[in-house]
């Protein structure tokens, strides 16, 4: 039986610590008595600790399967600072570094041993029940299809648990969505893995989405008010982060663009000067932020909407890390769902990514508390409304808009449910655009009797009856509009809509059109 006091006496002897962070203790514990499990943390939340500790107290080795070869050696030589031996085994090694591995192994003398799962075939027939102790298995979302980050070098580690059944499997990864959760369990042969879920709510974080409509001008006062903090602007394209840093500059903003495109002098150059506070405003691609180790960052901007809710959390999560009030802001437009669509459209898992999408865009079309949506997503349940959000700041507010969406419905009846939304907007507000004289939509019963409604605001009230289920689009037909048998009830069975009122938003002076 292995009481507290060790495991918190080795805490302190070798890693120098007083306490367990929240789920430590619990995982270890269960990793001491043999069981499989799946922990999710957040970075930063203390996940190596919680195999380094045990592979410390059982005998044999610990191996640690780590996607980053580039990260290996740093974690290795933390170990060896703190008095740890341990190794690791790649194809960066010779070949006699790699024997050499392979001998400290067998002679047991090294207490984990980290692999790149490139590598795993090479070392598996080097390892038996008697010399390991365990196996963890970091960023394990990348044995997910369903993950944002799937690797095909992971699907093979589900065979660890069937040649291994008595040596604990211990899946870690920081960001895994409730589907990609129960995926990992399955692939690796765990069914029985404790689930160690820390909470992912950060609750000093704002969370705010606007239209991503005039974003310009939009930014400029949100900086104006924050000109000695630092601050992150995500952007889809290095293109658009060169030419929004020229545009904040220009307009006496001290900002740098970062993307992959950057020769890796300049980029190193840039994020040192963003950590040690020369440069207050980083806009970057979503290539900068990782391994960046700054507490301060006060705000957090998505120029462009994310591809997932995954690839939001973690870049909002760069923000507020020292648990002081940070903000975070949104642009959320349907021109950047179409996108990202197209993108999607030309990879290899295409269905996994266009649902992840989905979700994304109902986070942002979110009408109740965001928060209670970002954490359901990962699996967590809070009972009240944050009150830290923007739906739960200024409520929605809802009016009947069933004579609105019967237009709509009649309208895209009428088209013959064959245009997109750039189509249905212009014919409902009468629009005189030459596509549509030609087409002869002008005679249209419904031309012209929404033209008191902004565009802009048309556009998204449709798109709100297209999350309602009334509307379908089909992205792929050009993002032709369709009816759904709901759009019947509604149009011959008098079936009542709410919809919310865009009112009391930022009215967008700029139209976007999409088409
Ligand atoms: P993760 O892999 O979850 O992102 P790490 O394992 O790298 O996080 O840990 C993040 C930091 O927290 C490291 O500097 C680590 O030394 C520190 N840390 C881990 N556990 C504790 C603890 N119980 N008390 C204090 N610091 C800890
Ligand atoms: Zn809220």
């Amino acid at each position: 039986m292995i009481t507290t006091d060790t495991t918190t006496t080795l805490l302190k002897k070798h890693f120098g610590f007083d306490s367990f962070r929240p789920n430590q203790e619990a995982i270890i514990n269960d990793l001491l008595s043999g069981k499989d499990l799946l922990a999710i943390m957040p970075t930063g939340g203390g996940k190596s600790l919680c195999f380094q500790l045990p592979a410390l107290m059982l005998s044999g080795t610990a191996i640690v399967i780590s996607p980053l070869i580039a990260l290996m050696k740093d974690q290795v030589d933390a170990l060896h600072a703190n008095g740890i031996p341990a190794a690791f085994y790649n194809s960066s090694q010779s070949i006699d570094t790699q024997n050499e591995v392979l001998q400290n192994l067998r002679e047991q003398n090294i207490k984990l041993l980290y692999v790149a799962p490139e590598s795993l075939n090479f070392l598996l027939p080097h390892l038996n029940e008697n010399n390991v102790s365990l196996f963890a298995i970091d960023e394990a979302h990348c044995i997910s299809a369903w993950g944002h980050d799937f690797r095909p070098a992971y699907t093979q580690l589900g065979k660890l648990k069937k040649q291994f059944p008595n040596i604990p499997v211990a899946a870690f990864t920081a960001t895994a969505d409730v589907a990609t959760q129960d995926d990992i369990v399955k692939q690796l042969h765990i069914p029985k893995a404790q689930k160690h879920l820390a909470s992912f709510d950060r609750k000093n974080l704002y969370l705010e989405v606007r239209p991503g409509t005039n974003r310009l001008p939009q930014i400029l006062r949100f900086l104006r008010n924050r000109k000695e903090e630092s601050g992150i602007i995500y952007c889809l394209s290095r293109r658009s982060t060169e030419t929004l840093a020229e545009k904040l500059v220009a307009n006496g903003f001290q900002a740098q663009a970062y993307h992959a495109g950057l020769d890796t002098e300049e980029r190193s150059r840039i994020q040192e000067d963003f950590v040690n506070d020369r440069t207050p405003i980083i806009v970057a691609t979503i290539a900068f932020g990782m391994g960046i180790d700054k507490s301060n960052v006060r705000w957090v901007i998505h120029y462009n909407m994310p591809k997932n809710i995954e690839g939001y959390y973690q870049e909002i999560g760069r923000s507020g890390r020292d648990s002081l009030p940070a903000q975070t802001l949104l642009f959320y437009s349907f021109a950047d769902v179409v996108k990202l669509r197209q993108f999607i459209e030309e990879s290899p898992n295409r269905e996994f990514q266009l649902a992840k999408l989905e979700r994304m865009q109902q986070f942002a079309e979110a009408l109740s508390c965001r928060r209670v949506a970002l954490l359901n997503y990962f699996g967590e349940h809070i009972s009240e409304d944050c009150g830290n959000c923007d739906n739960c700041k200024t409520p929605p507010q809802f009016f009947d808009g069933t004579v609105l969406t019967q237009k709509v419905c009649s309208a895209v009846y009428r088209l013959s449910e064959n245009e997109p939304v750039g189509m249905l907007v212009d014919v409902l507000r009468g629009s005189k655009n030459a596509q549509l004289y030609e087409k002869g939509y002008q005679n249209i019963k419904t031309y012209g009797t929404a033209k008191d409604i902004p565009w802009l605001d048309l556009q998204q009230y449709i798109i709100q009856m297209v999350n309602q289920g009334i509307l379908e689009i089909r992205f792929h037909e050009k993002g032709r509009l369709l009816l759904t048998p709901l759009a019947k009830k509604i149009l011959f069975e008098g079936r009542k809509v709410k919809l919310a009122s865009l009112q009391t938003k930022e009215k967008p002076a700029l139209k976007e059109r999409v088409e």
